[in-house]
């Protein structure tokens, strides 16, 4: 099994970091051919607008759409804000996979970045495991809306933080800047149930 990690912009290494200290396989990924060898692909944080354009540069957006209709896609930050059906403040164009709508940059400038000790909700404890979850937003994006097929793993102030639709993940915080692994091992918990 190995993990893909988006590498076009944004903190990437800290997710290959997290993975390398799970002992994952994992690989860098900026060209459409590589997701072929990947079982499963994260979307960083960085700035979503700019990957949007480097997708687009690139030729990644259509391919990454034809991978995400069979693997597993976990987007934290401007990652979830790519994987919203909707975008606002501004609205932007998204790959739509993730049934809710999230608002870029809610909580206000780069200034506003916090840590916040979240619940998880009972699922996300079982399956992972119980306790407070430290959560970094920077920039982050609010989600102000999802279906009821979207499941809400986590929340803060009843907004939810981190969300998950059949193979997608979904979360406004930073799981790859503490030491926490629940997040990403919940992650490779999804990719491996994908593939068997
Ligand atoms: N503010 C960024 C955006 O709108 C996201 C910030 C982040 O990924 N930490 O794309």
């Amino acid at each position: 099994m190995k993990v893909g990690v988006c590498s076009l912009q944004g903190d990437f290494e800290k997710h290959g970091y997290i993975l390398q200290a799970l002992g994952a396989e994992f690989e860098y990924v900026a060209e459409a051919e590589q997701l072929a060898g990947i079982d499963g692909l994260i979307l960083p944080g960085g700035e979503s607008t700019t990957m949007l354009k480097l997708l687009d540069v690139e030729n990644l957006f259509r391919p990454l759409l034809d991978f995400a209709r069979s693997r597993p896609l976990f987007g934290t930050c401007a990652g979830a804000i790519l994987m919203a059906r909707e975008v606002a403040a501004p609205s932007q164009r998204s790959l739509g996979l993730v049934d809710m709508t999230v608002e870029r940059n809610a909580y206000g400038r780069q200034i506003n970045s916090f840590i916040q000790t979240i619940d998880p909700s009972p699922e996300l404890a079982e399956r992972t495991a119980p306790g407070a979850l430290e959560a970094v937003f920077i920039r982050a994006p609010i989600i102000r809306k999802v279906e009821e097929n979207v499941k809400v793993l986590a929340t803060v102030d009843s907004s939810p933080v981190l969300v998950e639709q059949g193979r997608y993940l979904a979360g406004t915080f930073h799981p790859e800047l503490t030491a926490d692994t629940r997040v990403h091992q919940l992650f490779l918990d999804k990719i491996r149930h994908d593939k068997g």
